[in-house]
């Protein structure tokens, strides 16, 4: 019989199935209930101070973050990148607010060029709303099913 997926759990830094009695996983070591105290702070702290080894990126929401701000995030700020910039996951969150400046410049200046260029300026804009359409909706997907990666790392007090 195979084993319910109610009696296993993934763990959060190699994605190994383990049984959710196991205290520590099998393959990589992990304590779980270390990760319990893991926050998004220190884990973009860690990132700024260049210990990308010590951040892990992982699909619950640490304690120092609500689901429901993520949640909100994603959906009224996603084509700026918002539910990126919240788990501080800034280059993402940048590449998304620099397409939409440069959507916008695109739209500006398709009023000038659109007959120079005889609407070709607005085929390629279209596809590229269409892109980042896609993106914002996969996003959405990914938060509201919890599959959306937050980085996250132990404070420094709880290092030994
Ligand atoms: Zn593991």
């Amino acid at each position: 019989m195979a084993i319910l997926g109610r009696d296993t759990k993934k763990c959060p830094r190699c994605e190994a199935k383990c049984l959710i009695s196991q205290l520590r996983c099998p393959e990589c070591g992990l304590i779980f209930s270390r990760m319990e105290k893991a926050t998004n702070k220190a884990g973009w702290q860690r990132l700024k101070n260049k210990e990308k080894d010590a951040v892990l990126y992982v699909k619950q929401v640490p304690s120092d973050l609500k689901k429901w701000k993520l949640i909100l995030f994603t959906v009224l700020l996603g084509l700026f990148g918002g539910g990126y910039f919240y788990v501080k996951r800034w280059e993402r969150g940048i590449f998304y607010l620099l397409g939409f400046i440069l959507l916008t410049v695109c739209v500006v200046l398709n009023q000038y060029l659109v007959n120079v260029w005889n609407g070709a300026l607005i085929q390629l804009l279209g596809f590229f709303v269409g892109i980042y359409g896609a993106m914002w909706i996969i996003d959405i997907v990914l938060v509201c099913t919890g599959k959306f990666k937050i980085p996250v790392s132990l404070p420094d007090k709880e290092l030994e």
